[in-house]
């Protein structure tokens, strides 16, 4: 069922918010997925009785009054820990909300809790948590993906309709494709990051992740547009999302790069991925082969500057300020007990690596090398979607993985983003949409887009959802 469904039930009085969001929560109690961090049983409950009494008068609700969302831990809520999944953040409680935040409890949602997630939102399979890994929900021994794995586990298993993700080289469109969802990485600057706890600021974006394409597009028109507290969010009209998605898609020109339908990836995966494919051909969609060249770069370029501007990011846990503080003699030794303490070690391998790109006599050879490498794979989409309106690729090269198979080597790791990493260097938007299954596991199909070129993507996407239901 999608907010829309859920929504006409409550109008019509068929069940009650407090009966949903009581089932919402036994249901997230009762589970073994480790979804949540945190739960806001008492405040849930209070709110869903608030809008059924507006129900019972008679009063006029809005699409997203009472429906239940949940937050990804570095994500604030007024009131309520942020822990990004971090020791060194287990008792920080903001107090505001992101501008996301705000904007939905505005439409009246239901927050549910703050779901599990990679510390600071670093990782591909969730189990770089503080606070245990998350399972995924097909099949509990495997990872649901990272670092928005509690997210997309909890819509995956129905502990949460619909949810916030942040997405800086695959944290929404990874664990989406791994628990059989819907999710989504807009543009970068059509969410604010206002609230979201900076991983690399330059890659970094909030997106909806759902159980269907039209949940996502109702999330969105949300919680895109303008905000003057993000110096970087683009002051560019919001389009209706709901209404240009119903359109037709014949005569579309689809773009597969051949970079991401090559060597090291899964075979089984690349035909699911085409037989996705074939269905858009059947409705009118042109497909043809492009390339982006300098795709090999992507994965080192993006550990280069994600990892740089993490370093900076994440100076700010000094012990003092925020969170965790341990004691020391002096100031410095307060600094080092602190982040020693309160740091995993994912976390500690990223701040030195980001250290040592920036280091003077380094910095021209590694960071500032990776930035201009960034402009070339930038170049890549640009001149490629001079040709087509969209392209199509695998989400991830291989299925959702055992857990503990890929933690103690971190390259295997990182491998699993070389799909989507490439759309954060160069800001532009992507979506994971579930179809098909290889040895009973969700296959995730991705869609990129042009600069805010949300509204095609959800379009394309909305096609062959209504094709495969
Ligand atoms: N897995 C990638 C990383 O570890 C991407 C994480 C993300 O998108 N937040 O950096």
């Amino acid at each position: 069922m999608g907010i829309r469904e859920l929504h006409r039930q409550f109008v019509e009085k068929r069940v009650s918010v407090s009966e949903v969001v009581r089932g919402y929560i036994d249901r997230i109690r009762k589970s073994r997925l480790n979804a949540y961090i945190t739960v806001f049983e008492e405040e849930a409950l209070e709110c869903a009785k608030r809008v059924d009494d507006k129900i019972a008068c008679g009063d006029k609700v809005g699409i997203l009054e009472g429906i239940p969302v949940a937050v990804k831990d570095n994500i604030c809520v007024k009131g309520y820990p942020t822990t990004c999944g971090s020791k060194i953040l287990e008792r920080f409680v903001p107090p505001y909300d992101a501008t996301v935040v705000e904007r939905l409890k505005q439409q009246g949602v239901i927050m549910l809790g703050k779901t599990n997630m990679d510390e600071f939102a670093m990782g591909s399979s969730n189990e770089y948590s503080y606070f245990g890994p998350t399972l995924n929900p097909i099949d509990e021994e495997r990872v649901p993906g990272g670092s928005s794995g509690g997210s997309a586990a909890a819509v995956g298993a129905g502990e949460a309709l619909v949810a916030l993700g942040s997405d800086t080289g695959g944290s929404i469109r990874l664990p989406a494709a791994y628990c059989g969802v819907v999710g989504l990485k807009p543009t970068y600057g059509r969410v604010s990051r206002y609230g979201l706890v900076a991983f690399a600021s330059s890659l970094d974006q909030i997106g909806p992740i759902a159980g269907e394409v039209e949940d996502v597009a109702i999330l969105l028109q949300v919680i895109a547009g303008f905000d003057e507290r993000d110096s970087t969010s683009l002051d560019a009209e919001v389009p209706n999302y709901l209404e240009e998605m119903q359109g037709e898609v014949s005569g579309w020109r689809i773009g597969l790069p051949k970079e991401y339908w090559g060597e090291g990836i899964d075979d089984a995966i690349k035909a699911t991925v085409r037989d996705a494919v074939r269905e858009w051909e059947k409705l009118g969609v042109r497909v043809k082969e492009i390339s982006l060249p300098h795709t090999k770069y992507a994965i080192p370029t993006y550990y280069l500057i994600a990892t740089a501007e993490a370093s900076s990011n994440l100076a700010r846990y000094d012990g003092i300020r925020y969170g965790l503080s341990c004691d020391g003699g002096t100031t410095q030794e307060v600094h080092v007990n602190t982040r020693t303490e309160g740091f995993g070690d994912e976390v500690k391998r990223r701040i030195m690596l980001g250290t040592f790109a920036l280091k003077a006599g380094y910095k021209e050879e590694y960071y500032l090398k990776a930035t201009q490498v960034r402009e070339l794979i930038r170049g890549d989409f640009m001149k490629a979607f001079e040709e087509v309106d969209l392209m199509v690729t695998p989400t991830a090269p291989v299925l959702p993985f055992k857990l503990g198979e890929r933690v103690k080597d971190p390259l295997a790791m990182y491998i699993v983003d070389v799909l989507t990493v490439g759309v954060n260097l160069a800001g532009l938007p992507a979506i994971s949409i579930p179809y098909g299954e290889v040895e009973g596991l969700p296959v995730g199909v991705q869609i990129i887009g042009p600069f805010l070129g949300e509204s095609k993507i959800l379009r394309l996407a909305y096609a062959l959802e209504r094709v495969t239901r």
